[in-house]
């Protein structure tokens, strides 16, 4: 820590997400209040999961509450809470940065969205969270002191782009931030106002579970002892007086305690964005008191859109874990799986040991109870969506969904059963693997299925034109955690998935009499293409095109093998099959010339084109697209002649 005042300039992202912010949420201003007040829980929350392992910690500040103190005369705002502060290094990281993961999905965000119709759900995905402090206010003061530290620390900004940070005093632990108001139009909410502050308190943050409090100004009848009276007794002056009294605005009242029926949209809206920090409505929720042998209450939302983060395998889990409405930890993994991570929301269970530890809590088997069980629950939820509700979660989380069926083998096939697939059929449309099964072709055995990155160049693969030929629908699949899927989802309804790219496709007899006739040519060829690819073979997959790369059964897909070097992994590159079409006249004029004169050096070049055809028609990139381009031009001036 440095003792002298710093002054920092705002991370580039930050500033944008400034600007933003106070751009699209003017005449949205109050959400400010919520979102402090949201992080003034968190810092409790956080705390109170300390305190497990260092009970210390806590000293003589053990009443735990946020104090909110709002001054009309000076046009300030104070929140105050004994949560667990911050040190200079967590006020310099935290505040004034987008998390780490975040950053790049930001600005990337940013740059296909037009600065002027900014999308609220575009905040939505980053949260808001701190910085909506600017909507209302000119300059912000952190005052901040970490548990267990001496030290203090102070931030403040006018938001203009820069803050300073220095080391200060303050004697209690905690955060206070101390908003200087703008100056509002006559139509803008005074956030001086007990009644505004009420009102927005009882709103958004009622079930906060720490006492928000207030000092309001009542008058109170002053006791007839204490009054003033005349010499004939009568009393005189004022009969009331003003006294300050420190009030509390929320309820606390844990909503998941509630029944079913007795807790409105609003408040699941409410409460869900207290818990996630996500701007949307929740798409939907379960909301279940589970009795029996393990008995607890789960309050869970499914998010509408995905947060930036979804694929980073760091980004917190949803789950808050209560114990008798007694809070224990957030970001709880072990209740529920990774591929159900994006699922937010409370499980309160009373037969907790309430100082359990997270890694107590992995071998837990009530734990492992409520986590079979809510799994279930939420699968039904799933299934009972209606199709365009569920198709728009699946857009959403269907990537992530996915990972289960390679990954929970004891749900397989309940998971296989959610899953939906862009296929040749279905023009951008969503299909079941049951509706698919329901659309096969009466002599169709199995299920055919393609991998890669592109949508367009799957559907217009050479390698599904026989497929096509014979009116078999192909499931494309182009997440990369379809090849994983791929690999663990071998049969559905007792139908075999095929991959369109490997081994025999066996759907017709390959003509014999021709092979022979070939034979000569694509051993040859492939003796001139040993160095790229591992056999020739007449293809049973092609019906227009000259040529195409396939895999045997067991090589790594195409893919596969992207995928797993684009992260990095050291992959051999596999070797493919070259598959050439027997009744293209291409073959026919290039047998010719074999036939002819097999030392003709013109075949090394064509054979090089047929490759290079191959890698093309999948979208893939070829050696030297220079020589390509001279041998295709040469060819066309040969043919035009
Ligand atoms: P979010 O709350 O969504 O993470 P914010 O911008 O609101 O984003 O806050 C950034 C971080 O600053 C929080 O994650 C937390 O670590 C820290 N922080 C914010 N407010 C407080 C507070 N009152 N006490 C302690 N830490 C806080």
């Amino acid at each position: 820590m440095t003792p002298q005042k710093e002054t920092h300039a705002f991370k580039t992202e930050v500033q944008q997400l400034l600007k933003l912010i106070v751009n699209s949420l003017y005449s949205n201003q109050e959400i400010f209040l919520r979102e402090l007040i949201s992080n003034a829980s968190d810092a409790i929350d956080r705390l109170k999961f300390k305190t497990q392992t260092e009970p210390d910690i806590l000293g003589d500040d053990t009443d735990f509450r946020i104090k909110l103190t709002p001054d009309g005369i000076k046009q300030t705002f104070e929140i105050e809470d004994n949560g667990i502060g911050m040190t200079y290094e967590e006020v310099m990281e935290n505040i004034g940065t987008i998390a780490q993961s975040g950053t790049a999905a930001f600005m990337e965000a940013l740059e296909n969205t037009n600065s002027d119709t900014l999308a609220p759900e575009l905040i939505g995905q980053f949260g808001v969270g701190f910085y909506s402090a600017f909507i209302v206010a000119d300059k912000i003061t952190i005052l901040t002191k970490a548990a267990g530290d001496d030290k203090a620390v102070r931030w403040e900004s006018f938001g203009d782009g820069t803050y300073t940070i220095e080391e200060a005093d303050k004697e209690t632990r905690g955060t206070t931030i101390t908003l200087e108001l703008k100056k509002r139009a006559d139509d803008e909410p005074d956030f001086t106002d007990e009644w505004v502050i009420r009102n927005i308190v009882k709103q958004h943050s009622d079930f906060v579970s720490y006492p928000i409090v207030m000092d309001v100004e009542r008058d109170e009848p002053i006791p007839e002892g204490e009054q003033l009276k005349d010499k004939d007794g009568k009393t005189v002056g004022e009969t009331t007086r003003k006294v300050i009294k420190e009030e509390t605005l929320n309820s606390m009242k844990a909503i998941w305690t509630r029944g079913q029926d007795e807790v409105s949209e609003k408040e699941h809206e409410e409460f869900y964005r207290h818990i996630s920090h996500d701007w949307n409505p929740p798409l939907t929720q379960l909301h279940k008191k589970f009795e029996g042998t393990t008995e607890y209450t789960a309050l869970l939302y499914i998010p509408s859109k995905a947060p930036f983060d979804l694929f980073n395998p760091e980004a917190k889990h949803g789950i808050h874990l209560y114990c008798k409405r007694v809070f224990i930890m957030d970001d709880c993994e072990d209740l529920m799986p990774e591929y159900l991570r994006f699922v937010k929301g409370v499980v309160d269970a009373p037969d907790l040991n309430l100082n359990v530890s997270r890694e107590i809590l992995q071998q837990d088997r009530l734990v492992k109870n409520i986590r079979r069980n809510l799994v279930k629950k939420l699968f039904e939820l799933f299934k009972n969506l209606e199709k365009e509700e569920y198709e728009k979660f699946y857009e959403e989380f269907g990537a992530v969904l996915k990972i289960g069926i390679h990954t929970d083998f004891e749900n397989k096939d309940k998971l296989a059963e959610l899953t939906r697939f862009k296929t040749t059929k279905s023009d951008g449309k969503w299909v079941s693997l049951k509706e698919y099964v329901e659309n096969m072709q009466p002599d169709q055995k199995d299920i055919y299925f393609i991998t890669g990155d592109n949508m367009a160049a799957l559907l217009n693969s050479p390698l599904l034109e026989q497929l096509k030929a014979k009116d078999y629908e192909v499931l494309l699949m182009s997440d990369p955690v379809d090849e994983w899927v791929a690999q663990s989802l071998t049969e559905y309804d007792g139908k075999s998935l095929k991959s369109a790219e490997k081994g025999d496709l066996g759907l017709d007899e390959v003509d014999e009499g021709k092979k022979d006739k070939y034979d000569g040519l694509f051993k040859q060829i492939r003796v001139i293409l040993e160095e790229k690819i591992k056999e020739v073979k007449p293809s049973t997959r092609l019906t227009d095109s000259v040529a195409c790369l396939s895999g045997e059964d067991h090589d790594m897909s195409a893919y596969m093998e992207k995928i797993l070097k684009a992260s990095g992994q050291q992959t051999p590159d596999t070797k493919r099959v070259l598959e050439l079409n027997m009744d293209h006249p291409v073959m026919d004029k290039i047998n010719g010339i074999f036939e002819k004169d097999a030392a003709d050096p013109v075949l090394k070049d064509y054979a090089g084109l047929l490759f290079d055809l191959a890698t093309i028609s999948e979208g893939g990139k070829i050696e030297d697209p220079g020589n390509f381009t001279k041998r295709v031009g040469a060819l066309m001036a040969d043919a035009i002649a």
